[in-house]
């Protein structure tokens, strides 16, 4: 991907101011303060002014002594006061959704103790919505606005029905009447016209809002504390910007809230969210979701105290918590973060609402009205502490946002290289068809840059892109304008993240473990920021991937179990029984989250599942030695996939057989040889057949113990011990089939086609007299007899057969049902490493594969 190698985001063409500016601001603020012709000078001794030890408590005395003088409404007091005096809240449409919900809202406004509060109030819950449907169904020419004008209507009667009596009552009712006959007159001239102009729907839209605040006004009066409510189009005047959002014009309206102020000089103020005017009256929107906007501007033009925003959720969440159940609350965030969290899609705050606080340093707490006990999210400047606390990557990485629904532009040729102004054409271009630029990422070489936007204004830019650049097209120096629809973005927000080594690699990490594809890269000169384009439908699975590697202190895997048999079941139980210590001493969590039994085990389904980004561990053989190229290509599949696949107990069950091989041959060692007994069974039969005893009985013995399989010629074949010497042969490099390894099979020729085992077994005393012999010759040489397994690397060659060994080499020495592997290297010549113990059995095969499952945990991340 040519745009990988240089990146710029979005996010480095909107500079935070910086700290020094910053607290400059501050001072300013103090300085303004201290300045300010008011009756009460104290207000402002509470914060912020360094007093020399001793004199806080004379400041309180102070400010309570004059709280009492305040009551009469002096000139003084009809000039706007400011400062931390005042705390602005803002109240989402669902904690007004209802009239209980309103009056919950009038009581937590009652008893904040703040001396004067201005409180911001959103449209009930799907009220705004329901306007601009009005609109649509108008232009559209459909009559059905007049039956949902009156649905608004209702709502709102029965709403003030509930939460009013008396005059309160019959002058909302009366309000109320006379906006839906206005709203029906212009609905009408909509309707006629089959068009509503941008006015004309942002004045029917912020209906909500006049009326939500009207409500709650009349609520606190009905509790006897004197509320005014603000209609902020005649206070919050803001400029269009052409690109659907406004600039506040704070001069003119700190102007108009002083004028408004000397009329209402009320210590409760309930102001609408979201509605505003233009400098010429005319009235407008901060635009969707805006009122947090609105509040945040109201808490510069008070230079309030804090601005807390009440929503339904306990705060900023690391990532979207519809998305990442285990997405965690944030006790603070930079402004900066969440500036980077809301631009990037969280959308529990407007990204608009940080600029206008931080500016005053005003801090913005998150709170969740349903759940009063949460202390919610704290967005300020970071504190210094914090800054030292920050030891490892988690706290480098605040949170994760997506944004769906974008599609990529790409424009890509050689004749963009070294000329200047390409970017201003094409960006230019985008600007004239009004279109919203997400991210930008230009590969260093100028060969191509490639940006995301909104997929519903794709085609315009491409339209405008080619037919802009159409000469430079028909001329080859362009090579093409693509489009990539279907498109996500995915950022990672933290405050010095991009200049902390490591985040991005882990970030990317956690992606390709996840099999998930990037598109593009952005990483913000800002360093709050790492931006990925990825496809729509990887989205939430990359939002989980990163969030879990990041955010979860532990490894999480969650798995699937296919064939819950004998091994399955006792995995199960192993698991069931280390999980605990796993969590609590290693920080891995495993979670079984589905078992299918099946009674054919569907091997190629081991390569649907490594693309999906899927991991298997299997004790199951048939894989591994299959057709060559069957297994050439999922090695090859699940190294592309960047999954893992692994299989320590298809050879020597809960053994350290493939893992010690892989060990020798990572390291650089040269194997020659890997010569072993890799059938327990054969091994008891072999172990047990001396002493003058008949091979038949031997074996008779054995599958009475439960040693062999049902029919004892599954194991007597060889086939099982050829099977594991292809594994191993293919995992030390030797392209192999099945049907090269020659395997001496110790069922005697004439048995081979026994119908059952019981007649196998009534007939096998009758060949008996073979094996006797060679076990009396080489018993007489001083040797035993042994069925072996050899992978010969050097000759690359493999055979399975009977061989003979002197009573003083280890294989000669085993008891039960033992296997035993020795690897000859070049490191191991003289003496082979030789691995040694029990290798078959549930326990000991289920041990396998749980060793596997925390060697995967430890590829994924899992601390060692
Ligand atoms: P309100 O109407 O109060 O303004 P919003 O719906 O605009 O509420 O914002 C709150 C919602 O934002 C939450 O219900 C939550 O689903 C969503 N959300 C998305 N990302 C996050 C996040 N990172 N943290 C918290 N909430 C988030
Ligand atoms: N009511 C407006 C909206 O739904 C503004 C807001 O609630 O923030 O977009
Ligand atoms: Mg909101």
């Amino acid at each position: 991907m040519a745009s990988l190698s240089a990146a710029i985001s979005r996010s480095s063409c909107f500079p935070p101011p910086n700290t020094t500016s910053l607290s400059n601001h501050r001072n300013i603020f103090h300085s303004q303060c201290r300045a300010f012709p008011l009756s009460r000078p104290s207000l402002f001794l509470r914060k912020g002014l360094t007093l020399p030890p001793g004199r806080e408590s004379t400041s309180t005395r102070i400010s309570a002594s004059v709280a009492d003088v305040s009551l009469n409404l002096s000139v003084e007091e009809k000039q706007l006061p400011k400062g931390d005096t005042w705390s602005v809240h803002k109240f989402g449409g669902t904690c007004v959704g209802t009239s209980q919900r309103i009056k919950n809202v009038a009581e937590i406004i009652i008893k904040d103790e703040s001396e004067r509060k201005l409180v911001v109030v959103s449209a009930m819950s799907k009220v705004t919505d329901m306007m601009y449907d009005l609109i649509n169904k108008a232009q559209s020419r459909d009559e059905n606005y007049v039956a949902a004008l009156d649905v608004v209507l209702e709502k709102h009667s029965q709403t003030a029905h509930d939460l009013l009596d008396g005059d309160h009552l019959a002058s909302f009712l009366s309000q109320l009447h006379q906006d839906i006959n206005n709203l029906k007159a212009m609905l009408r001239a909509i309707y006629i016209a089959g068009h509503a102009t941008e006015s004309f729907t942002d004045f029917v839209v912020g209906h909500g809002e006049l009326w939500s605040a009207q409500m709650l006004s009349l609520v606190i009066r009905k509790n006897g504390i004197d509320s005014k409510w603000m209609d902020t189009r005649e206070v919050l005047i803001v400029n269009p910007t052409g690109s659907n959002q406004v600039d506040p014009d704070y001069s003119l309206s700190q102007q108009r809230l002083e004028k408004w102020y000397s009329r209402n000089p009320a210590r409760v103020i309930i102001a609408t969210g979201f509605i505003a005017s233009t400098p010429q009256n005319i009235p407008t929107t901060l635009k969707r979701d805006g009122s947090d906007f609105s509040a945040a501007i109201m808490g510069a033009l008070f230079q309030a105290r804090q601005v807390t925003i009440w929503t339904d959720v306990d705060g900023v969440f690391s990532a979207d918590p519809r998305k990442v159940s285990e997405a965690v609350i944030l006790k603070t965030l930079s402004y900066q973060e969440a500036w980077e969290m809301s631009y990037f899609g969280a959308n529990v705050l407007h990204p608009r609402t940080i600029i206008p606080v931080m500016r005053y340093g005003i801090p913005i707490i998150i709170r969740n009205i349903f759940n009063l006990s949460a202390p919610g999210t704290k967005i300020c400047h970071p504190s210094v502490n914090e800054d030292e606390d920050k030891q490892n990557l988690q706290n480098f990485v605040k949170g994760f946002a997506t944004i769906d629904n974008l599609a990529l532009v790409n424009v890509e040729g050689t004749g963009m290289a070294g000329v200047p102004g390409t970017a201003s054409a094409i960006f230019g271009a985008v600007k004239d068809v009004g279109a919203n630029v997400i991210m930008i990422s230009q590969a260093s070489s100028e060969h191509s840059v490639c940006f995301a936007v909104p997929e519903t204004e794709v085609k315009a830019v491409a339209e405008a892109l080619q037919s802009r650049f159409r000469q430079a097209l028909d001329a080859g120096r362009l090579s093409q304008v693509a489009v990539i629809p279907n498109c996500s973005i995915l950022a990672a927000v933290g405050q010095k993240m991009a200049s902390t080594p490591g985040v991005s690699a882990t970030l990317f990490n956690a992606l390709a473990k996840a099999s998930i594809n990037v598109r593009a890269i952005a990483q913000g000169c800002s360093e709050y920021n790492i931006t990925v384009v990825i496809k729509r439908e990887d989205c939430i699975k990359a939002l989980r991937a990163v969030h879990s590697r990041f955010y979860l202190s532990r490894t999480t895997i969650a798995m699937g179990i296919i064939g819950p048999g004998l091994i399955g079941s006792t995995l199960l139980d192993q698991l069931r029984d280390q999980a605990s210590v796993l969590k609590e001493e290693f920080n891995i969590d495993l979670r079984v989250l589905g078992i299918i039994s099946s009674k054919s085990m569907l091997l190629t389904h081991y390569n649907g599942w490594l693309r999906k980004g899927i991991h298997v561990v299997t004790p199951n053989k048939k894989a591994n030695s299959g057709p060559l190229d069957q297994y050439l290509s999922l090695r090859a599949l699940q190294r592309q996939s960047y999954t893992h696949y692994f299989y320590e107990a298809t050879v020597g069950a809960g053994l350290p057989i493939i893992s010690t091989l892989r060990g020798l041959l990572e390291t650089g060692d040269r194997i020659l040889q890997i010569e072993g007994i890799f059938s327990g069974t054969l091994s008891y039969i072999f172990n047990n057949f001396k002493d003058g005893r008949a091979f038949s009985e031997v074996v008779a013995e054995a599958k009475e113990a439960g040693y062999t399989e049902p029919d004892p010629r599954d194991d007597l074949s060889g086939m099982d011990v050829a099977r594991k010497v292809i594994i191993l042969a293919r995992e030390s490099g030797l392209k192999l089939e099945l049907s090269d390894i020659p395997v001496e099979s110790l069922v005697p020729e004439p048995l081979r086609g026994c119908a059952s085992a019981q007649e196998f077994m009534q007939q096998l005393p009758k060949f008996d007299q073979e094996l006797t012999k060679k076990q009396e010759e080489a018993e007489k040489a001083g040797e035993v007899l042994r069925y072996v397994g050899v992978v010969d690397v050097t000759n690359k060659k493999g055979t399975v057969e009977l061989r003979r060994y002197k009573k003083d080499h280890p294989f000669a020495h085993l008891s039960g049902s033992d296997n035993i592997i020795a690897f000859t290297t070049r490191r191991y010549q003289n003496q082979p490493l030789i691995v040694r113990g029990p290798g078959a059995g549930a326990q000991v095969t289920a041990g396998g594969i749980f060793c596997d499952i925390l060697r995967l945990a430890s590829y994924l991340g899992a601390p060692s």
